[in-house]
C-alpha cells in the first residue's frame, strides 16, 4: 500500500516535472503570433510620421519611411490637397550625404530625339537620373515622359513655359506655373512631382516669399553645383572637360555632386558627351543617384 502510494507520488512528481520542463516549449510552439513581438522589437521602430503628414498621403508616408534612393511623388497636387483640407507641407527627412555622390540632371525636356537618346545611353549603363520637365514639352511629348518615368528616372518640375517674363512677374505667377505643370503631369503619370527646379536658377530671381510659397506648398527647389556649359555652342569634348574641370577642383562637393546639363532640342552635344561623363564619374568611383527629398541643397 505504501509502496502504491509512493508509486503514484513519484508519477505525479514525474508528470509535474515533465510539464515544468516543457511548459516553455509548448507555449512558444503553439500560439505561433506571440514570436511575432519578439521579431518586431528586433527590427527598427516604425518612424513617426509628422502633424503634417497625412494618412491619406502615400508620398508623405514614403518621404518619411523611405531610406532607399527612389523617386518621390506626391497622389495629389497643391490644389487637390488644399480642396481636401489635407497636409500640403512635407515632413521633415534625412539628408543623404555619401562619400563620392553624382546625381545627372537634364532640363528642359522631354524631347522626342534627345530624351530618348539620353535615356538609351542611361539604360546601357544601368544608371538613373533625373528630368527637370516643361509644361510646354510634356503637353507635346507625353509618351517621351510616360518613357523617363517607367524607366525609374526622377521627373521634377521645370515651370509651363519657361519664359522668364511670364514666370517671374511675381512669386504668384511662378507658383501658377508650376501648378499648371503638376496638372499636365499628373494627367499623364497620375503623380505630381514634389522637386522643381527654378529656369535659370533661383538665384537673382527669388524673394524670401518664394522660398515661403513653395515650402508651404510641398516642393523642394534643386539647384546645381557643376554646370557642364551646354547652354553654350560647345563641343561635346569641352562640355566633358568642364565637368572633369569642376569636379575635381571642388572636391568638397564629391558628397552630393549636382551636375546640370539639357535634353531638349539643339543639346545633341551633351548627348554625344554623355557617355564619357558617366565614364568618367564611374572610374572615379561615384554613387549615381536620382533627387529625391533627402538629396541636400546644391550650396
Ligand atoms: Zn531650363
Amino acid at each position: 500500500m505504501k509502496n502504491k502510494f509512493f508509486n503514484t507520488m513519484c508519477s505525479i512528481f514525474l508528470a509535474c516535472f515533465i510539464v515544468m520542463i516543457f511548459t516553455p516549449f509548448i507555449t512558444l510552439a503553439i500560439p505561433t503570433t506571440q514570436t511575432i513581438p519578439v521579431t518586431t522589437s528586433i527590427s527598427p521602430p516604425e518612424p513617426e510620421v509628422t502633424e503634417t503628414a497625412s494618412e491619406n498621403s502615400t508620398s508623405a508616408k514614403d518621404i518619411t519611411t523611405n531610406q532607399s534612393s527612389d523617386p518621390e511623388y506626391d497622389t495629389y497636387t497643391y490644389t487637390e490637397r488644399q480642396q481636401n483640407n489635407m497636409p500640403t507641407i512635407l515632413p521633415p527627412t534625412e539628408l543623404y550625404y555619401g562619400t563620392k555622390t553624382i546625381y545627372l540632371t537634364f532640363d528642359d525636356g522631354p524631347d522626342p530625339e534627345n530624351t530618348a537618346r539620353v535615356l538609351d545611353i542611361l539604360k546601357e549603363n544601368n544608371i538613373k537620373a533625373t528630368f527637370f520637365v516643361l509644361g510646354t514639352q510634356v503637353q507635346n511629348h507625353p509618351t517621351m515622359l510616360k518613357r523617363i518615368y517607367e524607366e525609374g528616372h526622377a521627373i521634377g518640375n521645370h515651370s509651363y513655359n519657361h519664359i522668364y517674363r511670364e514666370l517671374y512677374q511675381s512669386p504668384d505667377t511662378y507658383l501658377e506655373q508650376l501648378h499648371h505643370n503638376d496638372d499636365i503631369i499628373k494627367n499623364v503619370l497620375n503623380v505630381r512631382p514634389h522637386i522643381s527646379r527654378a529656369p535659370g536658377g533661383s538665384a537673382g530671381t527669388f524673394t524670401k516669399t518664394y522660398w515661403d510659397l513653395l515650402q508651404n506648398q510641398g516642393y523642394i527647389e534643386v539647384g546645381w553645383n557643376i554646370s557642364s556649359g551646354d547652354a553654350s555652342s560647345a563641343k561635346a569634348d569641352e562640355l566633358v572637360s568642364n565637368i572633369i574641370q569642376q569636379t575635381n577642383k571642388n572636391t568638397f562637393l564629391w558628397s552630393h555632386a549636382i551636375l546640370l546639363m539639357h535634353d531638349s532640342g539643339g543639346h545633341e552635344e551633351t548627348v554625344k558627351a554623355l557617355p564619357s561623363i558617366i565614364k568618367f564619374y564611374k572610374e572615379q568611383g561615384f554613387e549615381f543617384r536620382i533627387i529625391n527629398s533627402k538629396t541636400p541643397p546644391a550650396w
